[in-house]
């Protein structure tokens, strides 16, 4: 009998010695919001200066969203995460590639674009935010187009570029990438470049961004304290924030990790975007269902990666998949809600009774689902037996 008690002491003494050393991610996850009713934004990137043809696809998407509505009525919200130029591809040939010239979306050559944006926003579906004055360092570009033809082409083309065609690493807008491991930018010239941004983007919506998302997810504190200076108040984030390309251009150097609502030092507040859904390369409304059902029980919004690229080259079948996509979540989930970012981090910031739980049973029930997602934690907790009473006590919330 006393040996069995030993054993089962001995066991406590394990878990407790496992939940001690995994105590920051454990708490970070039960000090995280949880929702009580599932959220769905779908956020899409790279929308603005560019290919003409993105007219017609944003007004395709506009008419979807109003055709999809949630239980209270609202139709489907997506996020314009909205690039504010290009290069200037006949200037920039003029001068024999030798300087670098914009074409902003302000021009008039973008007035379709620009309108099919604003009548979306203006229906209540679309919501911009700021994705960067470019999808690109121009230095970094100007330098990497001297020795890679590809790229001088791409600097000089007559038709608005679309920079998905630019080289990975060159797409990052932070950081330096013009030959890797790429450099850091200087502190003083990103206040610089996002003042400027912010004030483009003024020009454009009437009103200075609220909500900014890195190119490529690579920023650092510098840009987020330049956000901050801006008006930005909400990050979007993969949950890590990479601040360089590598020696073979793969973004790299976390240096922050980050839950939904978690602060900047800028003040800022992070949400989470990590449910990718991209239907030009086979991502199936199954799959869609499949992660907002996760995200559900783990009392989190899901934020739904979808880039322009799906609706600018196989637009019907995207547009299709799409609109398959959110009205299988919400037969999935009746009391499925779409909203803004922006109003997600208010909510949070704000402990609106109306969205956060705060019964201890439910709360212990998401806090449970989202264990399995902390790097070895599932595999020492199965190890150590400690999974077993945790996923009884998951159940029994
Ligand atoms: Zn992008």
């Amino acid at each position: 009998m006393a040996v069995l008690a030993l054993a089962f002491a001995a066991i406590l003494m394990l878990w407790a010695a496992v939940l001690l050393a995994f105590a920051g991610p454990l708490s970070a996850r039960w000090r995280e919001p949880v929702l009580r009713h599932p959220v769905l934004i779908i956020e899409s990137d790279d929308w603005g200066a560019g290919p003409l043809v993105q007219a017609d696809a944003l007004s395709r998407l506009s008419a979807l969203l109003q055709r999809v509505r949630d239980r209270s009525g609202r139709p489907a919200v997506m996020t314009l995460g909205v690039v504010l130029e290009v290069p200037d591809g006949a200037r920039v040939a003029a001068t024999g590639g030798s300087a670098y010239h914009a074409l902003p979306l302000a021009d008039a050559r973008f007035d379709a674009i620009r309108a099919a944006m604003q009548a979306g926003i203006d229906a209540g579906v679309f919501a911009p935010q700021l994705h960067g004055q470019c999808h690109y360092w121009p230095p970094a570009v100007m330098e990497a187009a001297k020795s890679d033809a590809s790229v001088r082409d791409w600097l000089t083309a007559s038709d608005p570029a679309a920079t998905e065609d630019l080289p990975s690493p060159l797409q990052t807008r932070w950081a330096d990438a013009s030959s890797l491991p790429s450099r850091a930018l200087a502190p003083e010239v990103i206040q610089q470049a996002v003042v400027a941004e912010a004030a483009s983007y003024q020009a454009v919506f009437g009103s200075a961004p609220q909500v900014a998302v890195a190119t490529t997810f690579v920023w650092n504190e510098a840009v987020e304290t330049a956000w901050a200076q801006a008006g930005v108040e909400t990050i979007i984030t993969p949950g890590r924030r990479a601040t360089c390309r590598t020696a073979a251009g793969q973004p790299a150097c976390e240096d922050a990790t980050m839950l939904t609502g978690e602060c900047s030092l800028a003040g800022q507040t992070y949400l989470v975007r990590d449910v990718y859904f991209e239907p030009a390369l086979g991502h199936t409304p199954q799959h869609l269902v499949e992660r907002l059902q996760t995200r559900t029980r783990q009392g989190r919004a899901s934020l739904i990666e979808t880039h322009r690229f799906n609706f600018l080259r196989a637009q019907d079948a995207s547009l299709a998949t799409l609109e398959a996509g959110l009205h299988a979540a919400l037969t999935a989930c009746p009391d499925l809600h779409f909203m803004t970012p922006l109003e997600l981090a208010h909510v949070m910031n704000k402990l609106d009774p109306d969205w956060i739980e705060f019964r201890l049973r439910p709360r212990w029930a998401a806090w449970s689902a989202r264990l399995s997602e902390i790097p070895r934690f599932r595999r020492v907790a199965r190890l150590t037996g400690l999974a077993l009473p945790l996923a009884w006590l998951g159940r029994a919330a």
